[in-house]
């Protein structure tokens, strides 16, 4: 596919204030955004909001990747909201089709059981190879390649708070490998088979496991590892180390799951596979939780409510989700002591 960047739209000097100094990025990072072409409008709007709150300072490049051909509309229309560079990448055939070893007739009849039974995205193809993309292929497109770190952003969604400081550096400098703002439960009937096909994975590799005692494994089930609770990072947020995604470990996890073929029998989704890795195989310490980076994906919010991280965000923090009964973040607070907490309103509830 041929890439293009914004140099074949922009004339002039572009976009932004022109008094302005940029920083040139320190890190070797990018924002990631899936779109269709359809997403047009709600793409340019999360790019306003992350120039705005964070990128106008940071300049960071933004690369979109779909599964067709962007329009050169899109191309304008979004490259015109940023002055850094802007990257557009088509997502390879063999990334975004099934594996050999599907059967796809019985692929074809869970989507219509899941879809009688009203399971969300139930009876949908498309978003099921768009989970297993997101689980074990973007990080390998060769727009990624030489990136250290990522930031997924979707379209449609809203930043609240302005973050002053090089979020990607800071990752670095704590060696944190992943990063997520809200945590909550799944609904179990997307992935019946996934936590053995996990548990499994893990007896016969132990390697792949963190230390003993430093995962966040127990924050995963209620019954001492016989079921999974569903908690997991809300994917569509999430702030990583590409490094870790392309590890041993964590490609022959998803080679282990995609050959269990849970992406199109059942549908698992990428939020739920990228924490059972995280939670197995790092250290609780190379896991942060933004906090300070109030965020909305429809239907939920994460809003700080601690009075020195609110000074900085216009969003209600009495819509904040952390303390809702789907939300995970009180059985991580249990298990994370040194997680940034607001202890008034966690004792309130
Ligand atoms: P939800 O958040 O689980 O409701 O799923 P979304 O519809 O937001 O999809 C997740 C991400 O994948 C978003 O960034 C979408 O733009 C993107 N996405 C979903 N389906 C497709 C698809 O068929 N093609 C492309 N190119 N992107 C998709
Ligand atoms: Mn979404």
């Amino acid at each position: 596919p041929k890439e293009v960047t914004n140099k074949d739209f922009m004339s002039g000097s572009g976009p932004g204030n022109a008094n302005m100094v940029t920083k040139k990025p320190k890190v070797k990072a990018a924002f990631v955004m899936l779109a269709r072409n359809s997403n047009l409008d709600g793409a340019r709007s999360s790019i306003q909001q992350m120039e705005d709150r964070f990128n106008r300072n940071f300049n960071y490049p933004y690369i979109f990747l779909n599964d067709e051909e962007f329009t050169d509309e899109f191309k304008e229309m979004t490259s015109s909201m940023t002055k850094a560079q802007t990257f557009y990448g088509v997502v390879p055939r063999e990334h975004w089709s099934y594996p050999d070893h599907i059967d796809t007739e019985k692929a074809a009849e869970t989507r219509r059981t899941m879809e009688e039974k009203g399971i969300i995205y139930g009876g949908s193809e498309s978003y099921r190879h768009m989970c297993r993309y997101q689980s074990g292929f973007f990080f390998r497109h060769p727009l990624l390649d030489g990136y250290e770190y990522y930031w997924r952003v979707e379209p449609d969604i809203s930043y609240f708070c302005d973050v002053d400081y090089d979020v990607f550096q800071m990752m670095k400098d704590n060696d944190y490998k992943y990063g997520w703002t809200v945590s909550l439960t799944e609904y179990m009937e997307t992935i019946p088979t996934l936590w053995k096909t996990t548990r499994d994975f893990f007896q016969q590799n132990p390697q792949y496991l963190a230390p003993k005692g430093e995962s966040v494994e127990p924050w995963l089930t209620d019954n001492n590892f016989e079921t999974y609770n569903g908690c997991h990072f809300w994917s569509n947020f999430e702030i990583g180390s590409l490094e870790f995604l392309r590890s041993e470990a964590y490609m022959k996890y998803f080679e282990h799951l995609d050959r269990a073929g849970g992406f199109f029998y059942e549908r698992w989704g990428d939020a739920p596979v990228h924490s059972l890795a995280v939670a197995h195989m790092l250290p609780s310490d190379q896991i942060h939780f933004f906090n300070d980076i109030g965020y909305l994906h429809n239907p939920l919010t994460h809003c700080p409510t601690e009075k020195y991280l609110r000074a900085k965000c216009h969003c209600n923090s009495a819509v904040n989700f952390d303390w809702d009964a789907w939300s995970c973040a009180n059985r991580y607070k249990r298990l994370v002591p040194d997680f940034v907490w607001n202890e008034k309103t966690y004792n309130e509830k």
